[in-house]
């Protein structure tokens, strides 16, 4: 209070200035302030393009300040956001003004509050502090958690803030940093991180992920064409004999016996083709069957040439279709010259006249199956528990106050007029400006 005096005096001595907060009349232009404050309109010209965008961003009902001395204004600042403002400032010895926009000199002002509940928060805070918005700041932080309706009498609630204030007034929103709300034997801790998100705890969950390595097995299917699947006829010339058939009359034996292929009657050194693609897998002797020659095909085929009078082809030898396996005769077991001819399918024999010439005997296409491993990287997505920075340091500092005895809180109206002469002065000490 006696600071508040001596100031006082201080600037009625020196000055005659006085510094007043203003509202920006609505449906007045920045031209009609200028006219009703006397200014030369010449001003309007000297303000650029670029900054007249500002001039019309000033907003009726806003907040501003005129220092005046007998009626002549002599300086002028009005907010444009919460950074900047405008000011025109009258030249000395002069009638003429200076525009200008400059940056808003603020401090911050940091407090820590806390109330016992009488009435409720709203205006239990207000009484203390004169700075309304931070009831309503802290109802946001504890949406979802506590309900300020339900905080009786005698319930504790201790915040720490920091507000911006220009010429002694709170300007701007105010940030609560952190809070504990004693309410029910509890204590509801809240605390604001740098990006303004509100945290109940001081530790929290994160999520993060982990390269991993892991083996699978890959499993790869493709069609392909079944090759060499036409079967073709074993001799040029010659007539069928005798058919396939599991029961026949055998003409040598006298009995019913099967007859596991077809017979074509044909000369002696008739040439016998190999009836597709192949390994020779037997060539010789085979009993009864006389001089024969066994080829191995794809698809588990196996034909049998037999009675030949000459062999051509070796065990192990690869031939092709059409290629010659030897000639007709009548080795083994046999009533003239004529070529047996026998077809196997998967070991089981097959009529081969269902076969040869014909096409389409199995699937155009066989379907391979490959498996391989094959070693892959993934994302593991885990959480872990980790310290919100400065959170432990807070509620320390907050649980202290909650354990200390009531304090005084900072007003914002009690030292407003001080404070407003004390920051004008500087600044036009500053800039040895003078009025
Ligand atoms: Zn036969």
């Amino acid at each position: 209070m006696r600071i508040l005096i001596l100031f006082a005096i201080f600037y009625a001595h020196i000055f005659s200035a006085v510094v007043k907060e203003s509202i920006w009349r609505s449906a007045e232009t920045f031209s009609d302030y200028i006219s009703r404050k006397h200014i030369p309109l010449g001003l309007l010209k000297e303000i650029s393009p670029e900054d007249m965008k500002y001039v019309s961003e000033i907003q009726a009902g806003e907040r501003f300040y005129e220092l005046e001395e007998n009626g002549t204004l002599l300086q002028m600042l009005i907010p444009i956001g919460e950074e900047m403002q405008i000011e025109l400032f009258k030249k000395r010895n002069s009638k003429e003004y200076t525009f200008d926009i400059i940056p808003i000199a603020y401090k911050r002002v940091a407090d820590e509050v806390s109330v016992k509940i009488d009435r409720n928060l709203y205006s239990d805070i207000d009484e203390k502090t004169n700075n309304p918005r931070l009831g309503f700041i802290l109802k946001t932080m504890y949406k979802g958690s506590v309900d300020f309706k339900r905080l009786r009498k005698g319930d504790r609630v201790v915040f720490r803030y920091v507000q911006k204030s220009r010429l002694g007034k709170p300007f701007g929103q105010p940030l609560v940093k952190s809070s504990i709300v004693v309410t029910g034997g509890k204590k509801r801790f809240a605390f604001v991180d740098e990006n303004g998100n509100v945290w109940h705890d001081i530790k929290k969950k994160i999520r993060y992920s982990k390269e991993g390595r892991r083996t699978v097995v890959i499993t790869k299917s493709r069609f392909i064409k079944k090759r060499n699947r036409r079967f073709t006829m074993p001799v040029k010339k010659g007539h069928i004999t005798s058919r396939f058939s599991y029961k026949r009359w055998h003409p040598i034996l006298h009995r019913y016996r099967p007859h596991l292929g077809v017979d074509w009657g044909a000369p002696r050194g008739t040439k016998i083709y190999a009836v597709n693609s192949g390994k020779v897998i037997f060539s010789g002797w085979l009993g009864g069957y006389g001089k024969a020659v066994k080829i191995s095909h794809q698809g588990g085929y196996v034909s049998l040439y037999a009675h030949m009078s000459r062999i051509k082809v070796r065990k192990g030898k690869y031939i092709k279709r059409g290629e010659i396996v030897g000639y007709v005769g009548s080795t083994g077991r046999s009533t003239g010259n004529h070529l047996h001819f026998g077809l196997y399918l998967n070991g089981k024999a097959i009529n081969p006249l269902k076969v040869l010439n014909k096409k389409g005997i199995s699937a155009d296409r066989v379907k391979i199956t490959t498996k391989y491993k094959k070693v892959e990287k993934y994302n593991i997505v885990k959480t872990k528990t980790v310290a919100i920075e400065g959170a432990q340091e807070e509620k320390e500092r907050l649980l202290k106050i909650l354990e200390s005895k009531e304090r005084k809180s900072y007003r914002w109206d009690d030292i407003a007029s001080a404070f407003i002469y004390v920051k004008d002065r500087k600044r036009y000490e500053n800039e040895n400006r003078r009025f």
